[in-house]
Formats: structure tokens, sequence, C-alpha cells
């Protein structure tokens, strides 16, 4: 079995679309790919047309889910939920206010560039982004486009869209010992998104980690192109501690990002103690 629990389409930052997720998913020979856009369900009807329209024979499982933006104190995390209700209402309005002031935030990063030189336009971010929960990888885009950078990942330095970068502006993120409560009270399943990737940014204490396993945190995603071998058997070490799971996982996000789907996966009795753990929607094919 091969599971791979976080990917992105172009619901958020991704640059497939959730039907081409799919057909990448086969492609990559996975069993289970899980569809984790940025503050969104919007690509979830989509995907699960896409698995059913599969041909007989051709087997996926889709894990509808969502990665939550949060922060802890002034350090913003990212949290995933699997299988929650995406009508449950106070988790629904949650993800809304954060997907309506990326609106504001994406603005404003567009001024902050023109002000440092960069020829770009929110009219350009927005065509990036199609019907996207707009992020900072549609302004890298944008910055490539115009040729002030070479790569997306460029972007991402101090002078320009980096956490407390010269172009960056923060914007509403969710306290995530509230967003795991929300993602429980809403029947889904909180895993604790890249725990230790320091490429993007100062990273949370023990002592968080162990706050949000104490509100109901499921597992630590461990296996993550962004941790290296000894980030990745620190927080296995602190997962065991805690009693949480760990997983692994791609984080694809097509085009935007050189990570292959399948590139890290997740163990079958792991995935089988999450989809346990749901109430909220069950996995979707196979
Ligand atoms: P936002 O959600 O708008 O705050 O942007 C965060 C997103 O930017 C993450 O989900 C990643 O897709 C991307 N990102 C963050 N840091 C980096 C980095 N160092 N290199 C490339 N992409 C990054
Ligand atoms: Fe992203
Ligand atoms: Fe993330
Ligand atoms: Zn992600």
């Amino acid at each position: 079995m091969r599971i791979d629990l976080h990917a992105h389409s172009n619901a958020s930052d991704g640059t497939d679309s959730p039907a081409e997720l799919v057909a990448a998913a086969v492609g990559a020979g996975l069993d289970v790919v899980a569809l984790t856009d940025h503050d969104t369900v919007a690509g979830h009807t989509e995907a699960a047309d896409a698995v059913h329209a599969l041909p007989s024979g051709t087997r996926l499982t889709l894990v509808p889910g969502a990665e939550l933006s949060c922060v802890a104190g002034d350090i913003s995390m990212h949290l995933l939920a699997y299988l929650f209700d995406p009508a449950e209402p106070a988790f629904a309005a949650e993800r809304e206010l954060v997907r309506t002031d990326r609106f504001r935030r994406g603005r404003a990063i567009v001024e902050r560039c023109r002000e440092l030189g960069a020829d770009i336009s929110w009219e350009q971010v927005r065509r990036i982004a199609g019907e996207g929960s707009v992020g900072r990888p549609h302004i890298a885009s944008a910055l490539v486009e115009a040729g002030v950078v070479a790569s997306v990942s460029d972007a991402f330095t101090p002078d320009w869209l980096a956490n407390g970068g010269r172009a960056d502006v923060r914007k509403h993120e969710t306290d995530p010992v509230t967003a795991v409560r929300l993602v429980r009270a809403a029947g889904g399943v909180p895993v604790f998104a890249h725990p230790g990737a320091v490429k993007r940014g100062r990273t949370v204490s023990d002592q968080v980690v162990a706050d949000l396993a104490a509100a109901g945190l499921a597992a630590l995603e461990v296996d993550h192109v962004d941790h290296d071998e000894p980030t990745r058997a620190r927080l296995r070490g602190l997962a065991a501690e805690l009693g949480l799971l760990t997983t692994g996982s791609s984080d694809y996000h097509g085009g935007r990002k050189t990570v292959r789907l399948g590139e890290h996966t997740t163990d079958p009795e792991v995935y089988a103690a999450l989809v346990e753990q749901a109430t909220g929607a069950k996995p979707i094919g196979g």
C-alpha cells in the first residue's frame, strides 16, 4: 500500500486541478491520496467525481482533508485535518475567515512588492490563483513571471516573501489548540504538518506540541521533504513520548514545487488508525 496524506490542488497553491491530481496519484502508483488544500475544501467534489470516474480495475482511495493556517504565539504552523464534516458550521466559519483574510493580505503583499520595485499586479496574482485560496506561492509565481526571481522557492527569501521578509504580510491564522478542537468537533482527525520545517521559519516548542496532544492531536507528520534525518528522529521520539502516531507525505504542489507525489508515505497501520478515529466523513472510492 502506498499512502500519501498531503497534496495540494489548484483549489489552493498546487498547479494540478483536483481531477489532474487524482490522475497523477494513479500515475504515481498510489493506493491512497489525501487532498489537503490550504484552508479550503473547494476541490473535494471534483476530486471525488474523478475517483468515481476511474476505469474499473483502477483503485484509488481519496481522503478529503484540508491544511489549516495556524499561529502559536507568533510562530506560523500548519495543521492537517482529515475526514471532517465539511458542513459543520464552526469549523467551516473559521476556514472562511482565513480564506477571506488571504485576499486582504494578498493585496497588501503585492503592494509591498511594487514598493520594492517588482512590477507585478493584483490582477496578475488573481489570474494565477484562479479560483484558488490565494497564497504567497501565487505571488511567488507572479515574481517569477516578472523576472524578479528565478523560481518560486527563490521568492521565499528575506528579500521577498519568507516569514518576516520585506514583503511578507501576516494573515489571520487560528490558534492551534482551538483548531485541533474545531477539527475534532467536526468529526475530523488533526495532524501537525511538517512540525520541524525550519527552512520555513521558526518552529514551535515541544511544549506546544504537548499542548496540542492534550487537546486531541492524532499525529505528527514526520517523513516530509523539509525534515532532515536528525529532525525526523527527534520528532519520532517526541511522538512516542506523547502517544502520537507519525505520518509521512509528499506535500505535493504540482509544478510549484519539485517534490514528487508519493515521495514520502504513511504506514498502512497508521492510516487505518487515523481512519478509525474519524466520524465526520469516509474515504472515497478504493
Ligand atoms: P501562505 O499560506 O500564503 O502563508 O503561504 C505558505 C505556503 O508557501 C506554504 O504552504 C508553501 O506552499 C509555501 N512555502 C512556504 N515556505 C516556502 C519555502 N521556503 N519555499 C517554497 N515554498 C514555501
Ligand atoms: Fe502550500
Ligand atoms: Fe504546510
Ligand atoms: Zn501543504
